[in-house]
């Protein structure tokens, strides 16, 4: 058995194992990117991982085989089953149980565990080295655990900032401190004066500038996400998946762990890419979303503005309205989420179409509070994919359409960033609801949304606003239509 493990044979196998798991990792991407073969692409993943560690576990067995000072295997597995199962106990409780207007700040919160494994492997790593102690390597490795903790310090207080403001347990607005972005500057200059410090000093104290740059990567990545309004959490949201890739990726490299190299590398790479994918969606530079301070609380954004009256409408007239149309289009927002209205919108949907009205739904890139939210609610309700149409798809399409139904979505539809350069919302592309004949607004209050800022679509002469909660409204609807 010993000579099994210690042979070239087994590393073979289990290099040929870690480059099997990241090509299944690479086809989980790929399968994730489209409704349809999400599933699919779920089950690669899954199926990468659970290789990956029987891998990982046959690597501890032969470390532990032909290794002088190794404990026995025995008690490393079992330390590993008993994380796994509390860890996985944990996990499956929480992915079960939450709810999909939660999954940001899950995400978020699961970011941070990134963050902190790597600065915990970043300090293990420095106290043991190992082989990596001697000669060139030790530079090389010295580099890795400082740019590792660095990454995984930045990447754990960012995501529970994070997590705290997408679960409003903080306030969204941004946190303004004066001369904030040179402050950010001097952490990175002093912490590069750190790295070299901590490079050159061979001594026990090299512990010192090691542990001096640890608080500061604490502060910036607290700094760095409070300094970001609620406008722009999705970004961040997806910005600091790509930090936990790129920390997981650090981690790899101080364990000397292919795959996970490679698996935090997809995983930095694919979320840097989401991120500028959002940012365009957003018409917002990449650079200024990180610099922060952008969307705000409503106090400071010409709340005061006095926009006129509104008029409010019920059931039954839309209900008639409805029938009526020959064009309806129906703009979903984070309220449909929070209502849990879509199986009652897919059931209005189905009544209509059944009349004959052509019905269709506009979905706008940071409609809800996570990218692809309202797809997979209207999926998850059955409603027909080929009616659900993103959002440049059906802007040209509003001026030929009698009714919009805009179904607890507020920013999203909102003219003031196409209008008012003022607006911090503005040059932010929007569904161009009020170019439609009629315009209902389900909502529960004037109050505004996520980026605090007043709607002046709800003021204008062809919207009507339907108040009441969106699936208590869309059932009324649904029983008026008959
Ligand atoms: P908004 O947050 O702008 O508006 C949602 C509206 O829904 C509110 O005005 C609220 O009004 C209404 N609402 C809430 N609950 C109900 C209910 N039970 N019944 C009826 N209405 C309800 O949502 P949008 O989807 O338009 O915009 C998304 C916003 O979230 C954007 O600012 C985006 O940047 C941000 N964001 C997006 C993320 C993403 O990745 N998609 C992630 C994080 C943030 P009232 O209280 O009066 O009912």
């Amino acid at each position: 058995m010993t000579d099994f493990l210690s042979s070239d044979t087994l590393s073979g196998l289990v290099q040929g194992a870690y480059i099997v798991a990241g090509v299944l990792f690479i086809l989980a991407l790929a399968g994730l990117s489209k409704h349809e073969t999400a599933k699919r692409g779920n089950v690669f993943g899954m199926t990468g991982m659970a290789l990956a560690l029987v891998a990982t576990l046959v690597l501890a067995a032969r470390n532990a085989a032909i290794l002088p000072d190794q404990r026995p295997f025995a008690i490393t597995l079992t330390l590993i089953v008993v994380a796994m199962l509390i860890g996985g106990s944990i996990g499956a409780w929480r992915a079960r149980t939450v709810e999909m207007t939660q999954m940001p700040e899950l995400v978020a919160m699961l970011h941070s565990f990134v963050g902190l494994a790597a600065v915990l492997v970043g300090y293990n790593s420095y106290f043991e080295p190992g082989a990596a102690d001697e000669g060139s390597l030790a530079a090389i490795h010295s580099a890795e655990v400082f740019l590792g903790v660095f990454i995984g310090a930045v990447t754990f207080t960012g995501s529970i900032v994070a997590y705290l403001k997408l679960s409003a347990r903080m306030k969204s607005s941004p946190l303004v401190l004066p001369a904030r972005h040179l402050l950010n500057l001097l952490i990175l200059i002093v912490s590069a004066g750190l790295m070299v410090w901590f490079m050159a000093d061979h001594s026990d104290n090299a512990i010192i500038p090691l542990l001096i740059m640890t608080a500061l990567a604490l502060f910036l990545g607290f700094h760095l996400v409070a300094a970001i309004g609620g406008g722009d959490m999705p970004v961040v949201v997806s910005m600091l998946n790509s930090y936990s890739g790129w920390a997981a990726a650090a981690a790899g490299f101080m364990l000397s762990n292919d795959l996970l190299i490679i698996t935090g590398s997809l995983v930095g790479a694919s979320g840097a890419i989401l991120s500028y994918i959002m940012c365009r969606a957003m018409n917002r530079s990449f650079i200024s979303v990180i610099l922060g301070g952008f969307g705000s609380d409503g106090a400071v954004t010409g709340e005061v503005k006095d926009y006129g009256e509104h008029r409010e409408t019920n059931a039954e007239e839309v209900a008639e309205l409805l029938a009526n149309a020959r064009k309806v289009v129906i703009t979903p927002g984070y309220g449909m989420a929070v209502a849990q209205a879509q199986y009652p919108v897919a059931e209005m949907t189905s009544k209509l179409r059944a009349r004959g009205v052509d019905v269709r739904f506009g979905i706008h890139p940071v409609a809800g509070r996570l990218p692809g939210h309202m797809n997979v609610l209207l999926a998850e309700a059955k409603v027909p994919y080929d009616i659900v149409l993103e959002m440049d798809e059906i802007n040209p399409d509003f001026p030929d359409t009698d009714v919009v139904l805009v179904i607890g979505a507020n920013d999203t539809v909102n003219p003031a960033a196409n209008e008012d350069p003022s607006s911090p919302i503005a040059g932010m592309p929007v569904l161009e609801v009020w170019n439609a004949h009629d315009v209902i607004v389900f909502k529960r209050s004037m109050a505004t949304g996520y980026a605090g800022v007043q709607n002046p679509l709800f003021f204008r002469e062809n919207s009507r606003m339907l108040f009441g909660d969106a699936k208590e409204r869309v059932d009324d609807i649904v029983r008026a239509l008959g």
